[in-house]
């Protein structure tokens, strides 16, 4: 019986091809075959290995070309003067990189006493030119409560030489860092299998949650893992990309600044390991859409992200504070893998606290490292660390509860109402713009009139303190609790109405100062230069040294 009628038509073909590939070969030494065959497989894996790789070819090619450039004796020549001449500008613009008093080099030889040490900490505490406690500093600090300071050193005095790598030595740490994750858990509303850890700030939240996608990827059979996320997402995600050899792909924004949906599955491949939403995102304060990504999560079965670090301790209470956010965001939502937020920024706790909350243990279990060989025993750790401040825990654990729900709802309900009243004040404005819906705590400010870039650089010379975006250009406005204090939001209204007044005068004027260093920054088509004068700033924040000019001035025998 024949069930398959094309049979024989296909046998026919294969014995054609059959005869024509050895009539070809006919006269061909065995060796040469051989040979033939295993070079030219050699060089199919190589091109293959060459033109896919986590780094786009085109991004490489387009590196090889700017760097072949800058080996061209004259032009690189011009180049590595313009670039001097910008890096004098980045740190003559940088008066904080600056210490006339000169560096401690070395040990003191005898340690000095308690009452000289407080003396000398003085000098450095004084040091700042900005207030943040004036409230004009965009994000930054965002309660720093003169009562909840006091209250956190006393924390911290009784928990100071504590470490959670010796549950063992401080059962009550360990009890307070699983209530704190416990707590986040609940407020966004995982299930009885939801779960977390505590790590150091958003950032290692993040690099925990990638690592943890890339190894389930891996077990899954994916040998290339790639994460999709929004452009404008938080750059801790690139470093996790860079760090943990994932490749990160950037889906671009609708007119509303949220990622665009559409696109995202578009990209979605067999290589993808995770999905990111953010919650909202930090450059405009928008909240991606999230229910829709989570869909695609479903669908394609890809963990899924959603990064809260900003944002999340105010959205679970916005709520209850009055302000109802337009869409779900957290573990109701079904697809929603894993949630970052971080206690240190609308936590109010101090710096270096974040949770990482997952909807069930066994996402948690490819985070973990364990060495089970290690000479020193057997080594298990959930994050980046080893070693971990103990009284940060503490200290973050009793903000948490001293606050409590009234707590933050009452300060989500001020930093609501100061934003959404800064906001509108700002929309009747002429010459200025607001990107997208920004439904927390983030205004973005743009404009199609004058440079952006010259409000921050006035503002600035009114003591604000704004963040500068790029891409497109904007500032922002980050509004914390020191922002809600009596009259704060009324003079920064009265401060920009000003400063674009006088902008107004004349709207094609030329941008200076810092405001000139991130329009260049942004116009410069190679970014490897970019880097390497970030390079160099990161650099002088390790400056121990005053620099000749400056010696000259202040240093010189002469004037002593
Ligand atoms: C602040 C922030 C983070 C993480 O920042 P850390 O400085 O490491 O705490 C991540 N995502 C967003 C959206 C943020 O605003």
């Amino acid at each position: 019986m024949d069930t398959f009628p094309y049979k024989d038509v296909i046998l026919m073909y294969l014995e054609k091809a059959r005869s024509f590939v050895n009539g070809q070969c006919e006269g061909i030494e065995p060796w040469k075959l051989i040979g033939l065959t295993f070079a030219s497989t050699l060089i199919l894996v190589w091109v293959h290995n060459f033109l896919f790789q986590p780094e786009s070819l085109t991004s490489r090619s387009k590196k090889q070309v700017f760097k072949r450039i800058r080996n061209m004796p004259i032009v690189g020549g011009i180049i590595q003067k313009q670039i001097n001449k910008a890096l004098d500008d980045v740190t003559s613009s940088m008066p904080f990189l600056k210490d006339e008093k000169g560096y401690i080099k070395a040990l003191p030889a005898q340690g000095i006493s308690q009452d000289e040490l407080l003396e000398k900490m003085k000098d450095y505490s004084s040091m700042s030119e900005v207030h943040w406690e004036d409230g004009k500093v965009s994000g930054t600090v965002y309660g720093g409560e003169e009562k909840l300071t006091n209250l956190l050193v006393k924390v911290y005095e009784k928990f100071a030489w504590s470490n959670p790598l010796h549950p063992d030595i401080f059962p009550g740490l360990r009890k307070m860092e699983a209530e704190v994750v416990r707590m986040a858990c609940t407020l966004f509303h995982g299930g009885p299998s939801s779960c977390g850890v505590m790590t150091s700030g958003g950032t290692e939240s993040i690099l925990m949650a990638c690592k943890a996608y890339r190894d389930l990827a891996y077990e899954r059979g994916i040998k290339h893992p790639e994460m999709l996320v929004p452009k404008s997402v938080h750059a801790a995600f690139d470093k996790a990309a860079h760090y943990f050899g994932l490749k990160i792909v950037h889906i671009p924004l609708t007119k509303t600044m949220q990622v665009d949906v559409q696109a995202m599955r578009r990209a979605i491949s067999k290589n993808t390991a995770m999905l990111v939403c953010s919650a909202p995102q930090f450059p405009h304060g928008v909240m991606d859409p999230i229910e829709d990504v989570a869909k695609l999560a479903l669908k394609y079965r890809i963990p899924f992200h959603v990064d809260a670090c900003l944002g999340g301790f105010l959205i679970v209470f916005m709520e209850k504070a009055g302000f109802p956010l337009q869409h779900p965001f957290d573990f109701r939502v079904e697809g929603v893998t894993s949630i970052s937020a971080d206690t240190h920024k609308y936590g109010y706790a101090p710096k270096g606290s974040s949770v990482l909350l997952y909807s069930d243990k066994k996402y948690r279990h490819y985070q973990f490292f364990v060495a089970p060989d290690w000479q020193g025993g057997i080594y298990a750790s959930p994050t980046m660390a080893g070693s971990r401040p103990g009284g940060i825990i503490a200290a973050c654990w009793a903000t948490m509860m001293h606050v409590g729900e009234d707590g933050y709802v009452e300060a989500t309900k001020k930093i609501i109402n100061t934003a959404r009243f800064i906001e509108s004040e700002l929309r009747k404005i002429d010459g200025i713009l607001i990107f997208g819906n920004p439904e927390v705590s983030v205004i973005s400010v743009g404009s199609d009139t004058f440079d952006i870039y010259r409000l921050s650089n006035l503002l600035a010379t009114k003591g604000w303190n704004l963040n500068v975006l790029q891409f497109p250009r904007s500032i922002h406005l980050c509004i914390t609790l020191l922002h809600t204090k009596d009259g704060v939001a009324e003079l920064f209204l009265e401060d920009v109405k000003e400063c674009i007044f006088e902008i107004m005068k004349d709207p094609g004027a030329k941008t200076t100062g810092m405001g000139a260093i991130y329009g260049m920054a942004q116009s410069i088509p190679d970014r490897s230069l970019v880097a390497e004068m970030s390079h160099a700033y990161l650099d002088s924040l390790y400056n121990t040294d005053i620099p000749s000019s400056e010696k000259h001035m202040n240093g010189s025998p002469g004037h002593h």
